[in-house]
């Protein structure tokens, strides 16, 4: 009998799987993909954000600076990535000034300390490429940048050395009350007996809810979509760099990835049904609002789309608590922006509050170790000249640069699938290494992984399972620049 099950490996259940760790338990995170950080989780903005932008009144407004402080501590322990790079939230107007003034005062009720009005003078100074037109802008010199999936899977990879199992491609399908807590269903024909059951499931969260005898809430897609320039365009600017919000986000951003690359979006449209397809207009609109920030993006320098799609609750907050029609069922839903930021203090808040509450007894596990080493650093790459020597070593060479544009070494990807997580696709090698990620996009290195992959868990691996499967229509590159040299050129010359 399990203490507690997990349901859903993103970075709301995996910190709370860490966390949990600490105390002597029987932990168990199920999860219905081939990976964990397939949700939500792998596709969104990545910022550690300030913790300013939410309504004090709103659990969402209060806990994600107490998420924020905690990142530093995170990083040193579990070495996923972060960069305290600061943010700004930028006006052109004087109207818009006011509406700083009002961010500022919520994000000083939020326990913000580190936030300020700058002029245009102290903005120029920070941010030589921004737009020369920009007044005010809201500076908060914490916020940062994050690798959110590789959080999540350093979060997991810790809790599984702590004693926690993961169950993949284990989608739940019913949870029955019994007399002494649920029997967790899985279509594998796996029941999992527990007292305590945590539903993280994210956009499924409403659904795994009801499974368990709670429609108390119902969950809405909003999607976002991103364009991604080539490692190294990071450096045009410093900061993350908002425009003002708006009802249905933070706006359009533009910042630098914790490895280097610059993101731009999202943008924010409400769907039937979670799609995480592409669109060259919207992509084409989103890149036009970003040139309002930085007139320096060059469009050719884009590599790859994606979408994101935000759990939005009907209470227009995260859920976090015991169901109250359910006792010892705890729902963590409605998790949207900042819940990336927030995570270490959803965690805690679970733990050390919610559960006990309901009943859970929590001892100190002594042999608990909170760290676990870095699978990749950042790093700046070497001159392709020398990388090149390394490329052509052969596969079985450790030193062997798999991934040209990335320069991922055979060493790397032996370690990333020696982690307790088992990694049996491309895209998980890719999320781990960064192998993929270059300006090739996989298309040079994607055999080579799946022949190192093959080669070390002793079957086939098919380079192209995650295309075939990720049921996603995403716009090509060519394309992409193609519509959005077309379309500037059309609405200049209008
Ligand atoms: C466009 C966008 C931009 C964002 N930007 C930021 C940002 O910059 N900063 C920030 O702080 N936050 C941001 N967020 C919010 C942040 O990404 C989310 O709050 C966070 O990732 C939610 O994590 P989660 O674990 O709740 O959900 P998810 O990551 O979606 O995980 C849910 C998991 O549950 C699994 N699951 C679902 N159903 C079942 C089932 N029946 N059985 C088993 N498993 C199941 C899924 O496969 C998935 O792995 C953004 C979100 C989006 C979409």
């Amino acid at each position: 009998m399990y203490d507690v099950v997990i349901i859903g490996a993103g970075i709301i259940g995996t910190s709370i799987a860490r966390e949990l760790s600490k105390y002597k338990l029987k932990v168990a995170v199920v999860e219905q993909s081939n990976d964990v950080a397939q949700g939500a989780t792998k596709a969104n903005s990545a910022i550690v954000h300030g913790g300013y932008a939410e309504a004090h009144s709103k659990l969402k407004g209060r806990l994600c600076y107490q998420g924020r402080k905690q990142y530093q501590k995170l990083d040193d322990e579990l070495h996923f990535g972060f960069d305290p790079i600061g943010s700004l939230v930028l006006a052109f107007d004087e109207d818009q000034k006011e509406e700083l003034q009002k961010l500022l005062e919520n994000g000083k009720l939020n326990g913000l300390d580190d936030i300020s009005i700058i002029d245009h003078d102290e903005i120029m100074k920070l941010e030589p490429q921004v737009n020369p037109d920009v007044k005010y802008a809201l500076y908060c010199e914490g916020a940062g940048i994050t690798s959110p999936y590789e959080m999540a899977i350093a979060m997991m990879e810790n809790a599984i050395h702590n004693g926690v199992e993961l169950f993949l491609e284990c989608p739940v399908i019913g949870i029955n009350a019994t007399e002494d807590g649920f029997d967790v269903l899985c279509d594998k024909e796996r029941v999992l007996p527990t007292k305590y059951v945590v539903n993280c499931a994210g956009i499924n969260s409403a659904f795994v809810s009801e499974l368990a005898g709670d429609d108390s809430f119902t969950i809405t897609p909003r999607s976002g979509q991103y364009l991604l320039m080539v490692r190294g365009t990071g450096e045009l600017i410093n900061n993350v760099l908002f425009q003002m919000p708006t009802k249905m986000g933070k706006g359009i951003l533009v910042t630098p990835t914790y490895h280097g690359n610059l993101l731009l979006g999202p943008d924010a449209i409400n769907e039937e049904e979670a799609s995480r397809d592409t669109h060259e207009e919207r992509l084409f609109r989103i890149f036009k609002e970003a040139l309002l920030t930085t007139d320096k993006l060059n469009i050719k320098q884009f590599i790859r789309s994606f979408t994101g799609v935000r759990a939005v609750s009907s209470t227009d907050d995260f859920i976090i608590e015991e169901s109250k029609v359910v006792p010892g069922f705890i729902n963590c839903a409605g998790i949207q922006s900042p819940g990336l930021t927030s995570s270490p203090a959803i965690a805690q808040m679970v733990v050390n509050e919610i559960l006990p509450k309901a009943g859970l007894k929590l001892e100190e596990n002594p042999d608990f170790d909170p760290n676990r080493k870095p699978t990749i650093e950042r790093k700046i790459l070497e001159p392709m000249g020398e990388a090149m020597k390394k490329v052509e070593l052969p596969l079985s060479d450790p030193n062997c640069y798999v991934c040209r544009c990335e320069q991922v070494s055979r060493a790397t990807i032996d370690d990333a699938m020696d982690r307790g997580i088992p990694v049996t696709t491309f895209d998980g090698i890719k999320r781990r290494t960064r192998a993929g990620m270059g300006w090739c996009q996989g298309t040079f290195c994607r055999a080579r992984v799946a022949a190192v992959m093959s080669e070390k868990l002793g079957y086939e691996i098919n380079p192209g399972f995650d295309i075939e499967h990720s049921g996603i229509n995403r716009v090509g590159k060519t394309d992409v620049v193609k519509y959005v040299e077309e379309h500037l050129k059309e609405e200049a010359d209008q």
